[in-house]
């Protein structure tokens, strides 16, 4: 039913089982061997604060050895020295060094990881629903039309981003973690909510739950037809990190007919494919599985991070957008790095991000400028540069909102005094000597 004419059959439908490497057992990739001790011991380190994991298909089919440790997909998976800081990097070492106890180490890790912003953009305390009364743990309404979801099973992925944002819940910090085990709630919440249009499934990633587990949500909300919900999203990173979800997995069938009762209820079923560097959309694996995917009515809109040593240049975002377009898939957003985890090591400022956006939009045709960026996602809202120039004779940087937490504020221009170093919206000051920013002022 989804072959797939447009791709290669794959005749070696499987490149093998998924198999998943942590620090206890990554030394069994045959390619670590490649590393050089100072390496290893890096991720012993790092590996101990951040969380790691990496998957079979990440290792044998998008790293490519022979250029690492520059290869971009070799450090979105591994970390590496200059992850943490030098000072929790070398307090890390000694510890792992003199072979101190595992409470030891946790207690230090803990303590390090407080001190990465593990709470970025007040994601803890803001945007927690209620319904009757009582909290909604596993949901997340920041912005009017849409609510976020994150299912308990679908708090992990198939490996582990080394810029990730999320990673407080991938490292056992518990009280971050959100969860929803009741797809009751969820519908209930929507019910009640009418200008909710958009419900978003994310996690970590939605779709590393078995199809059973991830229909009774999904059934649940299209069985309760509620007429001002429009759109179904599901924000993924297993195109990239695991293909054969969509194409060999023993339930991957199941999971498109799934998305195929979802477009035919009348709903729109988007996949927000999360690609940050060309090879992630290369494979045979990868496009038998976007053909798949949009044989079943559903459409892929792709988002990724702006990364210093990963994809940090206008070739890197044209060859990703003219190769997304290409298969059909939608280029949506560019983020800024968030100001936490390794923000250190991959942030940009961002006057060089709006420079690699500018210069990348210019080189594709219309079909692909449908991306915007570069943005933030900040305690307001969704923050874009739109650009630096020149206002009375002060240099300053033009920014609007996409998204605000209150919606008047949306597509507003506003005004930052330029500074060439800052890398996040709190680096920013108001331009024109004002004291607050317009939306400061109304909170
Ligand atoms: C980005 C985002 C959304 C979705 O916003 P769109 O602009 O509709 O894609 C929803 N909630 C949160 C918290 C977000 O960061
Ligand atoms: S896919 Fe997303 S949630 Fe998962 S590790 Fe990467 S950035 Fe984090």
């Amino acid at each position: 039913m989804w072959s797939c004419r447009s791709t290669k059959v794959l005749t070696t439908a499987h490149s093998g089982k998924y198999k998943s490497y942590t620090l206890s057992n990554y030394k069994t990739i045959p390619q670590v061997a490649t590393l050089s001790e100072e390496q290893k011991f890096a991720i012993e380190v790092v590996g101990r604060v951040l969380p790691f994991k990496t998957n079979s298909y990440v290792v044998n089919e998008l790293i490519d050895w022979d250029n690492v440790p520059d290869d971009p997909m070799f450090i979105l998976n591994f970390p590496r020295k200059e992850m943490l800081l030098p000072h929790h990097f070398d307090r890390m070492a000694d510890l792992v060094r003199c072979g101190a106890s595992k409470q030891e180490i946790t207690g230090l890790a803990n303590d390090i990881r407080l001190e990465l912003n593990p709470h970025a953009a007040g994601q803890l305390d803001h945007n927690r629903p209620f319904l009757n009364g009582e909290r909604l743990p596993g949901l997340q309404h920041k912005y009017k039309e849409t609510v976020l979801c994150f299912p308990s099973q679908g708090q992990t992925c198939h490996a582990y981003c080394t810029f990730c944002f999320r990673w407080p819940q991938f490292v056992g910090v518990d009280d971050l973690r959100f969860s929803m085990r009741k797809a009751s709630q969820l519908v209930d919440y929507v019910k009640m909510h009418p200008e909710v249009t958009d419900v978003i499934f994310t996690g970590g990633d939605p779709l590393v739950m078995r199809t059973k587990v991830f229909a009774s949500y999904l059934k649940h909300l299209i069985a309760a037809d509620i007429p001002h919900l429009e759109t179904v999203r599901i924000g993924t990173k297993s195109l990239s990190y695991w293909p054969h979800r969509f194409t060999s997995d023993s339930d991957a069938d199941d999971l498109l007919y799934l998305f195929e009762e979802v477009a035919a209820s009348g709903k729109h079923l988007a996949l927000m494919a999360h690609f940050n560097s060309p090879r992630e959309i290369e494979t045979d694996a990868v496009q038998e599985a976007i053909c798949r995917i949009r044989s079943t009515g559903a459409q892929i809109r792709t988002q990724s991070p702006l990364l210093r040593h990963i994809n940090d240049s206008a070739d890197s975002w044209v060859d990703l957008w003219k190769k997304q377009v290409n298969l059909g898939c939608v280029p949506y957003y560019m983020f800024v790095v968030r100001d936490t985890g390794a923000q250190h090591y991959f942030g940009i400022s961002l006057s060089r991000a709006w420079e690699i956006y500018r210069e990348s939009f210019s080189r594709v045709s219309g079909i692909a400028r449908t991306v915007r960026g570069p943005s933030m996602s900040a305690f307001p809202g969704k923050v874009q540069v739109l650009g630096v120039t020149e206002v009375g004779g002060e240099k300053v940087f033009v920014l609007q909102m996409l998204q605000g937490r209150n919606p008047d504020w949306v597509a507003r221009p506003f005004f930052a005094a330029y500074d060439i170093k800052a890398s996040w919206l709190d680096d920013l000051q108001p331009a024109f000597g004002e004291k607050q920013f317009f939306f400061e002022k109304e909170t």
